[in-house]
């Protein structure tokens, strides 16, 4: 059993003020894993306000950008030097297989690499802006929000904390992040690797807690300039709620019920493949998990044929046994959601193809089998709404305007992929599709040069790339009278 008594705040690992614990457990045998500090509203405060001594005073947001890259660089570098304890370390907290664990740690390495080259980019920079009246002499500046405010999901522990607190710390500024009372153990070890890289103190503080606890009173803390937020859609709508209060900069990165169009020229093992890929990767677990699938009807009965033959075949178990392709969910209660979730799907007429239960191999540990769903009713809970797990519907097309229009017809519009051997038609599609973030014959490849984040439900704000770095910059204009001239309205 692990032991994490310690918050990271202000460069020093302090027990928290009211003495609060929490327990974390290893999805995959329900064991305790780790008992971890929780911070309380006292712990928050201070938090904030070495984050706010930090911004204020401290030396972070006034280094040149190039400085600041020197620091991510060496985060990069240390996570880098761990990968491997760090992913067997998120495999236990998580569940997922330890290549899907490999791939994120490299992944978030990757991203504090990327945004320190942005962090370069902001030394000098200036946008000059062409007035019509020439008189005066205007240009455009970027600078640091402030202190933000990170609250992050489970389903990618380390690498939801690298998307926001690399460009945070490539802007400028000062923060503090909590990770999610399900998986906070790699967050902390994030801490000691930026501390020991050499970031001041106070410019990233880490405390673990739970949601509406540590969660809400990071939100609503005066002291916090932005907050920056992944999580569902009930959570997401609260923080926004209160952030209102003092009129924070917000952004969210929500939840979603993706679609995934196929056409009927499309190679069957490439649709199926990238099905697979879109909604059994990380349990199904990801926001953008093409979870909705609708296929041109002359295709459909030897795609949903093929489809279960193959998910049949995933082999289960502990994310740290070699080959295992899914591991558990992560707790009890999201595997209770699901369960529910297909529950109802059955009650409401959908087709179940395969699975739906907790496999029988797998006795303990939050385990659901690969499941697909045909025919599903378009009304239902089970199409329309985000299960979050291993759960995949199948519902069958005539035409791109019908796909177009049964794709479109969601709350959500996070993501969205299309496959078909037509390029020109693919290019239609993704243009028609409401969505942040579109795949053309594929599903789920990310890149931290592009913009993530989606529309309607899913979210305001786009997080990676540039637009990412941007999440964390306010734009200020600098406007010169160069005239020489007496302004000449009160004194004539
Ligand atoms: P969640 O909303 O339950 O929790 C997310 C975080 O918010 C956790 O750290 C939690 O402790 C905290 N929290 C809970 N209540 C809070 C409150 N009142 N005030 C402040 N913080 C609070 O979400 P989850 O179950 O951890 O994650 C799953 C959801 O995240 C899914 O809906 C998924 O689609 C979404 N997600 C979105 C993206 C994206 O990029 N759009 C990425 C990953 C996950």
């Amino acid at each position: 059993m692990l032991d994490r008594p310690h918050l990271y705040i202000d460069g020093q690992w302090l027990a928290p003020q009211a003495g609060g614990r929490f327990e974390v457990f290893d999805p995959s045998d329900e064991g305790l894993l780790a008992r971890v500090a929780a911070a309380g509203p006292a712990d928050v405060d201070l938090a904030v306000r070495a984050a706010r001594r930090a911004f204020d005073q401290g030396p972070w947001p006034r280094l040149p950008g190039t400085e600041r890259a020197t620091v991510l660089r060496r985060i990069a570098e240390g996570i880098r030097a761990r990968q491997d304890e760090l992913a067997v370390l998120e495999v236990r907290d998580n569940g997922k297989p330890l290549p899907e664990a490999q791939w994120d740690i490299a992944d978030a390495a990757g991203c504090f690499d990327y945004y320190a080259d942005l962090a370069e980019r902001l030394d000098g920079e200036e946008f000059p802006v062409t007035l019509a009246d020439a008189r005066f002499r205007a240009s455009v500046v970027r600078e640091p929000v402030g202190v933000a405010a990170a609250v992050i999901p489970w389903n990618y522990p380390l690498l939801m904390a690298a998307w926001k607190v690399a460009p945070a710390l490539a802007a400028g500024c000062c923060m503090v992040l909590k990770p999610s009372e399900l998986t906070p153990l790699s967050a902390l070890e994030l801490a000691r690797i930026a501390d020991e890289a050499g970031l001041p103190a106070g410019v990233l503080n880490v405390i673990p807690g739970l949601g509406g606890e540590a969660g809400a009173a990071l939100v609503e803390h005066p002291g916090v300039d932005k907050v920056a937020f992944t999580g569902s859609v009930p959570t997401g709508s609260r923080i926004m709620q209160a952030a209102a209060r003092d009129v924070k900069n917000i952004s969210l990165e929500l939840g979603g019920k993706s679609p995934l169009l196929v056409f009927a020229d499309s190679g069957l093992d490439a649709a199926v493949e990238w099905i697979m890929f879109g909604i059994f990767w990380n349990q199904g677990q990801v926001c953008s998990a093409t979870s909705r699938v609708l296929v041109e009807r002359s295709l459909y009965p030897a795609l949903l044929e093929r489809l279960v033959e193959q998910a049949r075949k995933i082999r289960i178990g502990n994310g740290l046994e070699d080959g295992v392709l899914l591991g558990p969910l992560v707790s009890a209660g999201q595997h209770a959601r699901v369960g529910a979730a297909i529950a109802r799907g059955l009650a409401d007429g959908a087709r179940l193809l395969c699975g739906g239960e907790r496999p029988a191999s797998q006795p303990k540990g939050w385990f659901m089998q690969p499941t697909v769903f045909a025919d599903v009713p378009l009304g239902s809970a089970l199409w329309r709404e985000e299960i979050f797990g291993p759960v995949v519907c199948v519902n069958p097309f005539d035409d791109e305007a019908q796909a177009l229009h049964l794709a479109n017809d969601s709350d959500y519009g996070l993501a969205a992929a299309v496959m078909s051997a037509d390029t020109a038609r693919c290019e239609r599609v993704a243009r028609g599709l409401r969505a942040g973030i579109v795949w053309i014959n594929c599903s789920q490849p990310t890149f931290s040069e592009l913009p993530w984040g989606g529309v309607k439900r899913s979210g305001i704000g786009r997080e990676l790339g540039e637009w990412g770095l941007d999440n964390y910059l306010e734009t200020k204009q600098i406007t010169r009278y160069e005239s020489g001239e007496a302004w000449g309205w009160y004194l004539k």
